[in-house]
């Protein structure tokens, strides 16, 4: 059930009607808009009980939440959700570019990709210190170190940091460093990794399955956001298909889709969306058409000698060749790319 607030009504209201929600039997969520609070009683209690707190002070409607997300659904929050990070906003209205490369991979790379980045104009430095990658065999990431060395890059150049998140043994460590964290791709269904992410207070970068439905991934956000935690933000990076033209195929159809779903801020990455850099910024065009909030996009100072994903990665003058290509479709689009 969803309770919506008054225009007019104030803490006071709120916080008695989110602990009468409670003494009900259900869990409370008080989702604050702009315009106005909502308040989320989810879990299984007394519908009929809640219903009737339509005559307490500042309740305007109350009504069920129709769909099995809940608390990701636009249903329940019509505004789009904006999350704060630094002086940088991610969703309405705003357009923004995570950046780095695939792994971390030496202080060298991490120092030039991101201040490359930042000249660019990228707005947030991604890098992997943990890799999810296929075979066992292949570069695992850096660990503790290539955290050390992505906390050293947003010294230098102001740039908040990104970076995957794969085990819940790590989630002390990662937070420590790491301004946004990323739940990778393969990652979408550990429902324990996504409760852990709901008692954070960092917010999270949720990336599609390789095979998740729409509603799969609002079930994951809704996963973390159960568990109080209401920054996500998600991100379609390509699903399996038959194409053996490209590594993956870039869903577009699902930006316009999820913009109906949820309120929650979309991001697309062009790079594992295609795994071929001459596809990425088309592709980035086309996500800006449809209504990204943003992009991620793999950089490295010399994509050939790359520890992983060399071949969609991106040189830093291609970047800002991407960057400058973008700014008309970003004006066209409606959105505003912040100079940082
Ligand atoms: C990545 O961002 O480098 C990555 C591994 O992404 P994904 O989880 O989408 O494959
Ligand atoms: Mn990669």
């Amino acid at each position: 059930m969803i309770v919506i607030m008054k225009r007019s009504a104030i803490e006071k209201d709120v916080q008695s009607i989110s602990k009468k929600i409670e003494a009900i039997g259900f869990q409370s969520h008080i989702i604050r808009g702009e315009e106005r609070t909502v308040i989320g009683a989810i879990g299984t209690g007394d519908k009929e009980r809640v219903k009737i707190l339509i005559n307490q002070d500042g309740v305007d409607r109350i009504y069920p939440i129709s769909k099995p997300y809940k608390l990701a659904a636009r249903s329940t929050k019509e505004e789009d959700t904006v999350i704060q990070v630094n002086d940088i906003q991610i969703g309405g209205g705003v357009f923004v570019v995570f950046a780095g490369p695939c792994s971390v991979e030496s202080r060298e790379q991490v120092l030039t990709t991101s201040e490359g980045i930042k000249s660019g104009g990228g707005h947030f430095f991604r890098g992997g210190a943990f890799k999810p990658r296929t075979s066992p065999y292949s570069f695992q990431g850096m660990g503790e170190d290539g955290l050390k060395l992505l906390a050293d890059a947003r010294t230098q150049t102001g740039l908040p940091i990104i970076t995957e998140l794969m085990s819940i043994d790590t989630v002390d460590l990662i937070s420590q460093y790491s301004d946004i964290i990323q739940i990778g791709a393969r990652n979408m269904q550990n429902f324990s990794l996504l409760k852990a992410m709901g008692s954070t207070q960092r917010p999270i970068f949720l990336k599609r399955g390789l095979c998740a439905t729409l509603e799969e991934l609002l079930m994951s956000a809704e996963y973390i956001m159960s568990e109080g935690n209401y920054n996500v933000m998600l991100c379609e990076r390509g699903i399996r298909t038959y194409e053996k033209a490209y590594r993956n195929t870039l869903d577009l159809n699902a930006v316009p889709t999820l913009k109906q779903m949820t309120h929650l801020p979309i991001i697309v990455d062009p790079a594992h969306g295609t795994g071929r850099v001459d596809l990425v910024t088309p592709m980035a065009k086309a996500a800006i058409a449809a209504g990204a909030d943003g992009i991620m996009v793999e950089v490295h100072p010399k994509p050939e000698e790359a520890f992983s994903d060399g071949q969609q990665s991106f040189t830093i003058p291609q970047f800002k060749q991407m960057m400058d290509e973008l700014k008309p479709f970003i004006e066209a689009a409606g959105k505003r790319l912040v100079i940082v």
